[in-house]
């Protein structure tokens, strides 16, 4: 992971974490590794919403295998910038999974909770294939054994807003990733 920098593009953030040029560059090389994994085998694609709507939108374009998507929402169990409880599914799936090879992709994996709950709920309507894609991976904060089978960055363990990624609902639409600036982690900043 690149070094944290200081920029005054974005004031909102302490540090950008990964520059707009750095994630198109990683999603195109994640692309190509879904591609050639896949070999023109059509994709279901579920995304994790809100948070993997801009990384999926992007992701999505760089692979031309005859492609579905379908998205499912997850109820937010964070209190301010820490996870607690359980995650619920809030929306479900809409589309048929069963036999079909499904790439599940989300924006962070943190605890492993999310991923840990969706991919069994995916497992139990019995595709062809199961495997996951997340664009940043917090290894240090575990509390469930999960691994993905792409992952765009490791990123230390900071709470990151931007590219998808939100606090309060805001700043999903910053083109980079970055640590929010502390006296914003509040609510209502
Ligand atoms: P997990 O269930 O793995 O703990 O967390 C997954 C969800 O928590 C992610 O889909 C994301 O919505 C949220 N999350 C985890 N870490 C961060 C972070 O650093 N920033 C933001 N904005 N959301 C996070
Ligand atoms: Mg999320």
């Amino acid at each position: 992971m690149p070094a944290a920098r200081r920029s005054r593009a974005y004031p909102e953030l302490d540090s950008v974490l990964i520059t707009e040029a750095e994630i198109r560059r990683r999603v195109r090389q994640l692309g190509q590794q879904i591609r050639r994994d896949y070999a023109g085998e059509p994709i279901t694609v579920i995304a994790i919403i809100n948070g993997a709507i801009l990384f999926v939108s992007d992701l999505m374009r760089e692979i031309d295998n005859p492609m579905r998507l379908d998205c499912i929402r997850i109820s937010s169990y964070r209190n301010k910038t820490k996870s607690s409880g359980r995650p619920r599914v809030i929306q479900s799936l809409t589309l048929d999974v069963r036999d079909r090879h499904v790439l599940l992709i989300d924006d962070i994996l943190d605890t492993g909770k999310t991923l840990a709950l969706v991919s069994r709920l995916v497992r139990k309507l019995r595709p062809a294939s199961l495997r996951v894609c997340v664009l940043l991976d917090k290894k240090g904060r575990r509390e469930v054994p999960f691994e993905a089978d792409y992952v765009g960055f490791s990123i230390p363990n900071k709470f990151v807003v931007g590219y998808g990624l939100d606090f309060a609902e805001r700043y999903r639409n910053l083109p980079c990733i970055g640590v929010l600036r502390p006296d914003l982690q509040v609510a209502g900043a």
